[in-house]
């Protein structure tokens, strides 16, 4: 059963700059197996575990045994949050939150909205700040700015890819669309992004008309004389 509420994980978790993190349930974190190998990572940690397990918890005056550092019962708590997320509950408690979007949408266009994962790029904690990631293009991106500052580790760097396998019909198909540099509306020849004072590679030739290149051969382009295309800026080739 879940402890009704005015502890401190239930007011931090419903803090706004903490909105990508779930509710760990009261029986899960006092659960000793469950926590096993934190005690050496968080210093002070029965007190701490005590703690963030209070039931009343003073929202006003913050921890009142005076002891209990917040940042220390942030940490041990993303550190337990971690672990509870790779279990099957957590992970149920997280899809909620993924088909609700309350991580966030990839940033890339041809992604169409898809919906992303927290992630962290490490498992310590203090490292690095959480980061999303998309399962459409397989990418990672920074999370929107209200959630930015949260610790990787509270995610770990295994949470996507296990949420996956656990729900693979949720896998998105890969993009279909590509964006594609065009100039006028002209695709970019790959010639057009070299320096323009650069030399060719020795024995490599501009393309001609019976040049094998197939951006040229494919289409209606004239053949140009070699000594004006040494002097263009862009190199075009048509669709
Ligand atoms: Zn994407």
């Amino acid at each position: 059963m879940s402890k009704p509420d005015g502890s401190w994980i239930n007011w931090f978790v419903n803090l706004q700059a903490n909105e990508f993190l779930c509710r760990v349930p009261y029986e899960y974190a006092r659960d000793k197996f469950n926590l096993t190998g934190l005690e050496t990572m968080v210093s002070n940690f029965q007190d701490t575990l005590d703690a963030i397990l209070d039931s009343e918890f003073n929202t006003e005056y913050g921890f009142e045994d005076g002891e209990t550092h917040p940042e220390k019962a942030e940490q041990l708590y993303g550190l337990i949050h971690a672990r509870y997320i790779l279990t099957r509950r957590g992970i149920a408690d997280m899809c909620i939150k993924y088909q609700r979007g309350d991580f966030g949408i990839c940033p890339r266009i041809y992604c169409n909205g898809q919906v992303v994962l927290p992630l962290g790029l490490t498992d310590r904690i203090g490292e690095s700040h959480v980061k999303v990631y998309c399962p459409r293009c397989q990418d990672i991106y920074q999370p929107n700015a209200r959630c930015a500052l949260l610790d990787g580790a509270m995610f770990g760097c295994s949470f996507p890819h296990m949420f996956f396998m656990q729900l693979p019909h949720l896998l998105p198909e890969p993009p279909s669309e590509k964006y594609t540099p065009r100039i006028y509306g002209f695709k970019l020849h790959k010639l057009a992004l070299m320096p323009p004072s650069a030399e060719l590679p020795a024995g490599s030739d501009y393309p001609t008309a019976s040049s094998p290149k197939k951006e040229l051969t494919s289409e209606k382009a004239k053949p140009l004389d070699s000594n004006r295309l040494t002097k263009r800026r862009y190199n075009f080739s048509l669709d």
